[in-house]
C-alpha cells in the first residue's frame, strides 16, 4: 500500500494526557489533567544534574543503566521491601517505567496469550498487549463496595493466561492493593506459570499512614513478577523520563532483549545525577515525606470543595483524586471535562479514558503546588455552583 497507513492500532488516537494538556494551553487552563507535579525537584538534585554534565558525562549510559543507579534502587527495594535483587542481572534503567513496562509485554507475551488487566486501567497497557498479538482480557478493578475485587481477577485468570498486570497506588482510582490481595492472587496463581507485571510508579506515595505495598515483598509472587518504578514520580522530574524494572534474572534477560532495540539506554548525565544524589540526606528526607506531602495535598482538595455537589472517595496513594459528578452532569464525563477546560479553566482527565462505561467522573493531580490548588478549588466550587440548580 502506497500513501495509506495500514493501521496497526486501528481505532487509538493521541493519548488523553496530549490532549487535555494541549487544551489546557489553549485555554490558558490551570492542568490538573496530565499527571505531572508542578512541585520543584530537590535542589540538590538539579545541582547532581548541573555537576553531571560539567563532569562531562554526555556519552551512551550502560544499556542496563550506570551500575550505580542499579545498586541504589535494589538497596531501596530490599530497605524497603526486604526484596533482594542482583544489581547484574535483576535490575534495568529505562526511558520511564513506560518504555520497560512497554518492553516487558513485547518480550515476554506471545501471540494469543491472555494478558488480565483490572479496569479502569493505565492507557499503555491495553495497545502494548495489543501490538505483541496479546489478548486483552479486562476485569472490574472495584466490587460494589468500592473494594479491590480478588474473586473478578481470580476468575479471569485460566491456562490461557501468560500474564496478569497490577498497578498499586493505582492510576487513575487513587486506591490501593489491599492486605491480603496477594495472598490470595499468589494462590489462584500457584502452579501456574503466569507472570505479574506490577505498576509501582507511585509505590512510597501512600496515604493517611497506610503501608506500601510492593509485589517485590511478596516472597512467592517476587518469584514470577517484575516490579516498575518511576523517579519521575518520586523526585517530581516526569520530563527526565528514568525508571526501572526489577525482577528475577531470567525475565529480565527476556525484557533486555527488547530493550536494548528500542531505547538501548537512556540519559547518561541524569542518570550520574541521581547516582550523586540519591545517597544524600536530602534524598533521604524527600523520599521519607512524599507519603505525608501528598496526603496533604489530597486533604486540602477535598477541604476546599467538601461543602459542594462533587462526591468522592478520598484517595488512598497516588497522584490522583477521582470527583464524581454525578449531582452536577450526565454521564458524559469527556465532554464535560473538554468544556470545563474551556468554560472554567480547569482541565482535568474524563474516567471515560480509562474504561468503557459511562462514569460521570473527572479525574485530578494533586501532584501540585498550594496555589495551584487553591485555585483548582475555586473553578471547581465555580462548576458546582453552575450545573446545581
Ligand atoms: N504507570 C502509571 C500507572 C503511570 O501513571 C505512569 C505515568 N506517569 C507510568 C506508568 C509511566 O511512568 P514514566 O513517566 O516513568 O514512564
Ligand atoms: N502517567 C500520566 C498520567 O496518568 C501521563 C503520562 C503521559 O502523558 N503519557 O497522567
Amino acid at each position: 500500500m502506497h500513501g495509506t497507513a495500514d493501521s496497526k492500532l486501528p481505532g487509538l488516537g493521541t493519548t488523553i494526557f496530549t490532549e487535555m494538556s494541549a487544551l489546557a494551553v489553549e485555554h490558558g487552563a490551570l492542568n490538573l489533567a496530565q499527571g505531572f507535579p508542578d512541585l520543584p525537584p530537590p535542589q540538590g538534585l538539579v545541582a547532581s544534574a548541573e555537576q553531571a554534565l560539567r563532569d562531562g558525562v554526555h556519552q551512551y549510559a550502560p544499556m542496563a543503566g550506570r551500575k550505580g543507579l542499579r545498586a541504589w534502587i535494589c538497596h531501596h527495594h530490599f530497605q524497603r521491601h526486604g526484596a533482594a535483587y542482583d544489581v547484574g542481572t535483576e535490575c534495568t534503567i529505562g526511558a520511564g517505567a513506560s518504555s520497560l513496562i512497554f518492553a516487558a509485554i513485547q518480550a515476554l507475551v506471545h501471540k494469543g496469550q491472555e494478558v488480565v488487566v483490572q479496569t479502569p486501567a493505565y492507557d499503555l497497557y491495553a495497545p502494548a498487549i495489543q501490538l505483541a498479538g496479546g489478548t486483552l482480557k479486562e476485569v472490574p478493578l472495584l466490587d460494589d463496595q468500592g473494594q479491590w475485587d480478588l474473586q473478578a481477577l481470580c476468575g479471569a485468570c485460566g491456562p490461557r493466561t501468560r500474564m496478569v498486570i497490577l498497578n498499586t497506588p493505582h492510576n487513575p482510582t487513587g486506591t490501593t492493593c489491599p492486605p491480603g490481595f496477594l495472598d490470595g492472587l499468589q494462590e489462584q496463581l500457584s502452579g501456574t506459570d503466569t507472570l505479574v507485571l506490577s505498576d509501582e510508579v507511585y509505590g512510597p506515595i501512600v496515604h493517611d499512614g497506610r503501608p506500601e505495598t510492593s509485589l517485590a515483598a511478596h516472597p512467592l509472587l517476587k518469584e514470577r513478577s517484575l516490579v516498575f518504578g518511576s523517579f519521575g514520580k518520586l523526585l517530581q522530574i516526569t520530563g527526565w523520563k528514568i525508571g526501572w524494572a526489577v525482577g528475577p534474572a531470567a525475565l529480565m534477560a527476556e525484557l533486555r532483549k527488547v530493550h536494548q532495540y528500542d531505547v538501548f539506554s537512556t540519559g547518561a548525565p541524569l542518570q550520574a545525577a541521581l547516582e550523586r544524589f540519591l545517597p544524600s540526606a536530602e534524598a533521604e528526607d524527600h523520599l521519607n515525606g512524599l507519603a505525608s506531602l501528598y496526603s496533604r495535598k489530597r486533604d486540602r482538595l477535598l477541604q476546599g470543595i467538601r461543602d459542594t455537589a462533587w462526591r468522592y472517595t478520598p484517595a488512598e496513594g497516588g497522584f490522583f483524586q477521582v470527583l464524581d459528578a454525578s449531582g452536577l452532569i450526565d454521564n458524559n464525563d469527556g465532554q464535560w471535562a473538554r468544556t470545563w477546560t474551556r468554560t472554567h479553566g480547569l482541565a482535568t482527565i474524563p474516567l471515560d479514558a480509562f474504561y468503557a462505561p459511562p462514569h460521570p467522573m473527572v479525574r485530578l493531580c494533586i501532584a501540585k503546588e498550594d496555589d495551584t490548588l487553591d485555585a483548582a478549588i475555586e473553578c471547581l466550587r465555580q462548576i458546582a455552583a453552575d450545573h446545581v440548580r
